[in-house]
């Protein structure tokens, strides 16, 4: 069994990143720029824009962060947001999810500019997504077929099963897989939580992707021998042998698991580095496009 390392995969991308924006300042341009909204003080979305921010800023882009109270209006946000798309300083932005209940997600992720959504959920860009088109992918299933083709898992003509049919990771990513292309050409499976016999569907896979959002939901019998096994799950366990109380645990219970595998990625440090490496990739797209527009 191999370890999937997207630690040391995700850090190989961001001195790419590192070095294409340090040539672009030597040739007189700006820094890519990021920017995030925040909206209430939700702990789990504090610590992903803090760790978006902080991957931004070393690789040499600028970061802004835009935070609001949990009591704003969804007019007021959607002011925000037209203030960003204006703003010739800015590449590209997120609006971190979830917002609070009292505003409309679809409104709010249609109000952003395709040619600025790094994060790839507008419709404009799920559409071309659809068709194959050149466009922002969603950064967790762009993370992870960079992670497989950069740890050389052959994708094509095997067969994959995607666990989870989000708008933000499973149905992204069974698209992706099945794209005419030397980096996917796999045939895939969809399951959900109506899916007749998940288990007999997982077993059939030679790439089982777990975005499930249920921790250790994938045991050794859902497991074909010699799989490759993607974890996107993430989630904190309570653990009392830890000075910090908890540890972090995915979709798939590694332990059991792992020993079938030919390879799967580990939680932490498998497709958490890598969704945020896809991130930035996203961002030097958008400057890319944005410099070249001027
Ligand atoms: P989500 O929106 O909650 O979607 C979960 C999907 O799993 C849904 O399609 C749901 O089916 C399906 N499902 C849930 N329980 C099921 C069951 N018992 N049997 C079969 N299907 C079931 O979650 P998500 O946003 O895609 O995220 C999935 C996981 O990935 C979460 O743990 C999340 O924290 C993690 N995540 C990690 C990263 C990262 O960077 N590592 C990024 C994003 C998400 P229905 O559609 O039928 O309801």
């Amino acid at each position: 069994m191999r370890l999937i390392d997207g630690k040391t995969i995700s850090e190989a991308i961001k001195k790419e990143i590192a070095a294409e924006v340090a040539s672009m300042i030597d040739k007189g341009k700006r820094a890519p720029h990021m920017a995030a909204i925040l909206v209430g003080n939700d702990g789990a979305s504090e610590t992903y824009v803090a760790s978006k921010e902080k991957n931004c800023r070393s690789v040499g882009m600028t970061s802004s962060l835009y935070r609001y109270d949990a009591g704003i209006s969804e007019k007021e946000l959607l002011d925000a947001i037209s203030f960003l798309n204006q703003d010739d300083d800015v590449d590209g932005f997120i609006v971190q999810l979830p917002l609070p209940k009292h505003m409309d997600v679809d409104k709010v992720i249609r109000a952003i500019d395709p040619e600025k959504d790094i994060d790839g959920f507008h419709p404009v860009n799920m559409g071309c997504l659809v068709l194959g088109e050149d466009t922002f992918v969603p950064a967790t299933p762009y993370g992870i077929m960079e992670l497989l083709e950069r740890a050389g898992i052959e994708t094509s003509g095997k067969k994959c099963v995607v666990l989870g049919r989000s708008n933000i990771v499973g149905t992204p990513m069974a698209l992706l897989m099945s794209r005419n292309n030397p980096h996917a050409n796999a045939t895939v499976t969809i399951c959900h939580s109506k899916t007749a016999d998940l288990a007999a569907e997982a077993r059939m896979a030679d790439i089982l992707v777990a975005a499930i959002g249920k921790p250790g939901f994938v045991t050794a019998d859902m497991v074909k021998e010699g799989a490759v096994v993607v974890d996107v799950g993430i989630h904190r366990v309570e653990d009392k042998t830890r000075q910090n109380g908890f540890r972090l645990v995915g979709d798939v219970d590694f332990d059991q698991v792992a020993p079938k595998c030919s390879a799967i990625t580990p939680v932490p440090g498998g497709v958490g580095p890598m969704t945020i490496a896809a991130l930035l990739m996203n961002t030097m797209k958008a400057y890319r496009k944005h410099i070249s527009a001027r």
